[in-house]
């Protein structure tokens, strides 16, 4: 039986992942969710500390959609989309960090784009069609979906990013790529661009002559592949008998939702750790019960600045909307700005490793699970490392008094030149750049 994907919102109409791929956002507004619930464990088990991360990516995506990804389809497309891996960094005997930033833009979400960008390239490779990928920044994403698509030959990619509101390395990032990369420069803020962005999704015109689709985190060829580092990571401490956690540091929760599901395919966890900044609404709610969606406030760890997580609605379909389900599996706590700073500080000076401020959320929510922990069978906890700490130089600077070193995939970025369009804030400005370049 294959599995097919549904919108949380209309359950019975089932559509492929190559569908939902493109598709993006369902057209209700809810988001594309698997119909069944696999039973991985025997797969599972045969994963050892020495097995590679593409094997697990492709072994597991094969075995996910047998009907879509011949065992060679899944092979080359996790060959080409993860040419970075992630590597398990212990801290001590209970605690490890699963470092995600060691792709083209230093942040986990490369995993997702990168992947995205592999399978919308092996679906319309056979196909003689290309797409448009239509996305809006504030700066961080942008990169991570610029870098994942950049030297597609059947796939552009068209940015919107708030003129003078993005970071100048932010900046450089997404406007110096060029080739199939092209970065509008819009007057205005980002929600703005976002409006752009969904207005053009909605334009007759533009619709019937650009195969215009989207690559937002929602997108469930971004979620999917972010299950795939737990399963490596499980497997990696798979000897070691102890209960084991992953601690998630969340905003949007797409990277916890994906670890989730990787749990309900039978994967070992004890539980999970839902780390957030001020923007509390999930933990608030495992406590509880109850969700209050509210206007997100502004912290160190900017990334993780939602006050209306996209992917509570797929954890709600995961546990059938049952609260106490959820709360015996997933465990909230929020972290401070000083909290943040202190804890940057503090796992510096002890073992000279700098963590990024959303890195550091999730680290301090781990020690104090640990430090809280009563009885036996003490567990073990990998907390995830989102981003690397040179992207934040001025926070992790300002918390340790030592500037972290940049990385080598964004040294160099500034020296670059820029090469942007300057736009009007007007969906006839977006249109006619469009049709003009790709109608
Ligand atoms: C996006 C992001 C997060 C939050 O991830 P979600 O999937 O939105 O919960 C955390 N840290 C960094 C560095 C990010 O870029």
């Amino acid at each position: 039986m294959a599995l097919a994907f549904a919108s949380t919102r209309s359950p019975e109409q089932k559509i492929s992942f190559k569908e939902a791929v493109f598709r993006g956002l369902a057209p209700d507004g809810g988001l594309y969710h698997p119909d069944a619930v696999p039973d991985l464990r025997e797969l599972f088990q045969t994963f050892s500390p020495d097995t590679g991360f593409i094997e697990i990516a492709g072994n597991t995506l094969q075995a996910l959609l047998p009907s879509e990804f011949s065992t060679e389809e899944a092979r080359a497309i996790c060959q080409r989309a993860f040419p970075f891996s992630p590597i398990l960094r212990k801290m001590d005997e209970d605690l490890s960090i699963l470092e995600l930033f060691h792709g083209p833009s230093c942040a986990f979400k490369d995993f997702g784009a990168s992947f995205l960008a592999a399978v919308m390239d092996s679906i319309l490779a056979g196909k003689d069609q290309r797409a448009v990928i239509l996305t809006a920044t504030s700066g961080d994403t942008g990169s991570a979906v610029a870098r994942a698509f950049y030297g597609s030959s059947n796939i552009d990619v068209v940015i919107l990013y708030p003129s003078g509101r993005v970071s100048p390395l932010q900046e450089k990032q997404l406007t110096t790529l060029g080739g199939n990369i092209s970065a509008l420069e819009v007057k205005g803020s980002f929600d703005d661009c976002q409006r752009m962005v969904k207005d053009a999704f909605v334009d007759r015109e533009l619709i019937d002559r650009i195969l215009l689709s989207s690559a937002n985190s929602i997108n469930l060829g971004r979620l999917l592949p972010q299950s795939f580092y737990y399963i490596w990571a499980a497997a990696q401490v798979s000897q070691d008998e102890r209960p084991l956690l992953f601690c998630v540091p969340s905003g949007n929760f797409g990277n916890l939702t994906a670890g989730v599901l990787a749990w309900s395919w039978g994967l070992e966890v004890e539980r999970f750790i839902a780390a957030t900044n001020a923007n509390d609404v999930v933990p608030e709610y495992l406590e509880s019960g109850v969700f209050t969606p509210r206007p997100s406030v502004q912290t160190y760890s900017n990334a993780m600045d939602v006050g209306d997580p996209s992917n509570f609605e797929r954890l709600l379909a995961i546990f059938g909307g049952d609260w106490e389900e959820m709360s015996a599996v997933i465990t909230g706590d929020t972290v401070t700005d000083q909290e943040t700073l202190r804890t940057i500080a503090e796992v510096e000076k002890k073992s000279g490793v700098f963590l990024c401020p959303h890195t550091a959320v999730g680290y301090l929510a781990s020690r104090r699970f640990l430090e809280a922990y009563q009885g036996s069978g003490k567990p073990q906890i990998i907390s995830l490392g989102t981003a690397a700490p040179g992207k934040f130089t001025e926070i992790v600077e300002e918390a340790s008094g030592k500037k972290p070193p940049l990385p080598e995939q964004l040294a160099g970025v500034m020296e670059l030149e820029k090469k942007s369009v300057m736009m009007e804030n007007s969906l006839g400005a977006l249109k006619e750049f469009l049709l003009g370049r790709f109608g």
